[in-house]
């Protein structure tokens, strides 16, 4: 009968074998500096276990080796999640306040997420400070004028009404949402077309120093593209998670979002606090950091974007 040492032997090596091209392209995609250097680092070491076989348990450095960003992460965490690094996702929830139970059971989700509070919900004093403690970034869901005769609510920004009246309605809404840090529409499908209506509401969340994001209720919203033209911190919803309740399509949404990280490294994703939407929530944040996917205020987002832009 062999002695247990040559056998651990030969499967190490195996293993390397395999696991060399996964490796290889890990270790020599043009990267920064800084990255480059730590690849370096990781060859040597490599180098050096090779000259010493046995020294480590084979599995322990190659798993060490693949993923030097993910902390906390042991041999014992196997498989390796893909991709590396994280990709980010920012999970906005529209529609807040209004339903106080749905509102607490979204501030209970593990965060961090933007929740976005209609300006005419009751104690949004008490709801936003729930959320701002529970780790979450608050902005203010700003009722906008739809195409259709759905009803924005009351005190909408129209397409019809003086820019005064407007701005007054904005300057109300602000108020009544502690600790804004931005702003997206509510509905807005006709309102986010019109760019001169738009420009002073912008220009007065840009002079306040908050954010916009373009909910994109419409495919012909002119609203980011405004917003980047004044100068406005802006961002783009790319994904609606629950246009529908039924949870095979929440899911299909799901994916697409996922894919859309996968793409690019970074998602937007709006959803509501709706039953569905938040079982589906639930799950997905459940195991969303294991799988490499990492939650971040869109705030995050704006710093990230522009660091990217710096490179
Ligand atoms: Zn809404």
């Amino acid at each position: 009968m062999p002695s247990p040492r040559p056998r651990t032997k030969r499967s190490g090596a195996r293993r390397s074998r395999a696991l060399w091209p996964r490796l290889r392209r890990r270790l020599f995609p043009a990267a920064p500096l800084s990255k480059r250097l730590r690849r370096l680092g990781s060859l040597l070491l490599l180098g050096a276990l090779l000259a010493y076989p046995g020294a480590l348990a084979a599995d322990a450095v190659l798993v060490a080796l693949l993923v030097p960003e993910e902390p906390g992460y042991t041999p014992a965490s196997l498989p390796v999640p893909r991709p590396v690094p994280q990709m980010t996702v920012a999970l906005v929830i529209d529609d807040m306040g209004l339903d106080r139970r749905r509102s607490a059971r979204t501030v209970r989700l593990p965060g961090p997420l933007t929740l976005a509070y209609l300006p005419y919900a009751q104690d949004l004093a008490g709801q936003t400070r729930a959320a701002r403690a529970a780790g979450h970034e608050v902005i203010l869901h700003m009722p906008m004028e739809p195409l259709g005769a759905h009803d924005p609510g009351p005190s909408a920004l129209r397409a019809t009404l003086s820019e005064e009246e407007n701005l007054s309605r904005l300057r109300a809404a602000l108020a009544a949402v502690p600790g804004a840090v931005g702003v997206n529409n509510h509905m807005g499908s006709r309102f986010t077309e019109n760019a001169a209506a738009l420009g002073p509401i912008l220009a007065e969340i840009g002079a306040r120093g908050l954010y916009f994001l373009d909910s994109r209720t419409s495919p012909r919203s002119l609203a980011y593209t405004t917003a980047r033209e004044l100068g406005v911190p802006a961002l783009g919803r790319d994904v609606f998670l629950d246009d529908s309740n039924d949870p095979d399509a929440i899911t299909t949404q799901i994916a697409a979002m996922e894919a859309r990280a996968r793409r690019t490294g970074s998602v937007i994703a709006i959803g509501h606090p709706r039953e569905a939407t938040l079982e589906a929530l639930e799950a997905w944040l459940a195991t969303a950091e294991r799988r490499g996917f990492r939650t971040i205020p869109l705030s995050g987002r704006l710093l990230l974007s522009r660091a990217a832009q710096r490179q």
